[in-house]
């Protein structure tokens, strides 16, 4: 108690502290603001660890000095922005967590162009007045999908959400029950169906769904067919489905909408670089469905948005639906997304630009090459420290498209007696920038299929800074 009462006393006074040269330093280029909560914050954390464990109060340090420096090192990440590049290691091409897709430079450039300053955002330069925002795209995603009519909403949820509350508001919604999927991040059909005001009903089985079973169901409530590409799990085996096509024959016999939620949506037939064979975008406009959604930060390359193609009748009932104002992207998205699309003129372009559709393609063997030399290089800079070896490693595409393909590759594993894997990518995620890998019997993996030329020597530079130098 009495010892207790001793390091309280002990603690610096807030003037004392913010008087110290680290602290008066840290106040050049950190808001006052924030050194000042920085040195509460430590103070209080102090006068905590003394109160709650006084008997583990002998390596506190309690000096002016001391005291101060942490203060600096806390005062210094608040000022830090939270949100920040991270490299990914993962080779996982979509991370969610990660931002999913990285920019091409175009899209980026775009981006600093538009907003920068002015834009004719809304402004129809021919006319002298008021123009339309998504005029910008429209004819480029007619172009590359065939569609009569397109506009866009801020990501592919959104663009279900409206378009089901546009198109079957008040009615009956037919799906099938292998199609009833949950997305992550609490999108899962039955709730967005329910959030536009759209009745539930569910034909077939889990595995299978044949045309008669929506054929049954349709009744005056019925306002729309709906499918759902099953894009983050696959019903394997004794299974079928029915194909957009036969869809479309039954909803013009009974003179209902079909609407189709793509998920990742492709514009390109990707089975070149080793992935599946899927509809995409122009092909599924072809069968006739009347509105098709996807995302815009999925296998498509750009940046988080809704893309909505289809009938013009329905993408104007679309548009003119008050949730579209409330989904409406701003002038950022469209720059990098017209920049997206526009690679996609010319396929050759957009695969060999749009960072997605690079690292999708890099062969195996070019990947192995990556893991030696980034093994080298780090060999070289831990010597014995780690323990490194280049093992076989399959990528994912992740963010729920393609849930089954697997891409060949190979990874650095990385084990070391200092600390355990876990240890190690903790360590790894507090570096400038941090670094995210995979851990994998007890080993952490670095995957270079999600890596840029610059993140080596970065990943170098961390390593040694964590395991120390030879
Ligand atoms: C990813 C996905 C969504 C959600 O798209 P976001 O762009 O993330 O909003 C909706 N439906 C399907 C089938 C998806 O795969």
């Amino acid at each position: 108690m009495n010892n207790k009462q001793t390091l309280l006393r002990k603690l610096p006074a807030i003037d004392k502290l913010l008087s110290d040269p680290q602290l008066r330093d840290a106040g050049e280029d950190i808001p006052q603001s924030l050194v000042l909560e920085a040195a509460q914050k430590t103070i209080d954390a102090l006068r905590q660890s003394i109160l709650q464990h006084p008997d583990q109060t002998g390596t506190l340090d309690l000096s002016i000095p001391g005291v101060a420096a942490e203060a600096a090192a806390t005062a210094r990440r608040l000022s830090e922005p939270s949100l920040q590049p991270v490299i990914n290691a993962t080779g996982t091409l979509l991370h969610t967590n990660l931002g999913r897709a990285p920019l091409s430079d175009a899209a980026l450039d775009a981006v600093i162009e538009v907003s920068r300053g002015y834009s004719n955002l809304e402004f129809d330069l021919e006319q002298g007045e008021r123009g339309h925002r998504y005029q910008h795209l429209e004819d480029l995603l007619c172009r590359l999908t065939g569609a009569e009519a397109a506009t866009v909403v801020n990501n592919n949820a959104g663009a279900v959400l409206l378009a089901l509350s546009a198109m079957a508001s008040g009615k009956e919604a037919i799906v099938s029950r292998g199609e009833l999927v949950e997305i992550g991040g609490a999108f899962r059909i039955p709730d967005v169906m329910a959030a536009g005001g759209v009745t539930l009903r569910e034909v077939g089985t889990t595995n299978k769904t044949h045309l008669r079973d929506y054929r049954n169901a349709i009744g005056d409530e019925t306002g729309l067919l709906l499918k759902v590409h099953t894009s983050n799990y696959r019903i394997v085996g004794f299974s079928s489905s029915v194909p957009a096509s036969d869809l479309v024959g039954l909803g013009e016999e009974f003179g209902l909408p079909v609407l189709e939620d793509l998920g990742s949506g492709m514009l390109l037939d990707l089975t070149d670089a080793g992935l599946p064979r899927e509809p995409t975008v122009r092909e599924t406009v072809a069968a006739g469905i009347d509105v098709v959604t996807f995302s815009g930060d999925k296998l498509l390359g750009g940046p988080q948005a809704g893309l909505i193609v289809g009938k013009r009748a329905a993408i104007e009932t679309i548009r003119r639906h008050p949730l579209a104002r409330a989904l409406r992207i701003d002038k950022m998205t469209l720059a990098a997304l017209d920049a997206t699309l526009r690679c996609y003129l010319d396929p050759e372009l957009a695969l060999q630009q749009l960072p997605v559709l690079q690292m999708l393609q890099l062969p195996a063997q070019t990947l192995r090459r990556r893991c030696q030399s980034l093994a080298t290089r780090i060999r070289g800079a831990l010597g014995d420290r780690a323990d490194l070896t280049v093992i076989p490693e399959t990528s994912r595409i992740g963010g729920g498209a393609l849930p089954l393909t697997e891409l060949p590759g190979y990874a650095v594993a990385l084990s070391t007696t200092q600390m355990t894997a876990d240890q190690l990518a903790a360590g790894l995620r507090r570096q400038q920038p941090p670094i995210v890998g995979r851990i994998q019997d007890d080993r952490l993996l670095l995957n270079p299929r999600t890596l840029q030329a610059k993140d080596t020597g970065k990943i170098v530079t961390a390593l040694s800074n964590l395991l120390g130098q030879p």
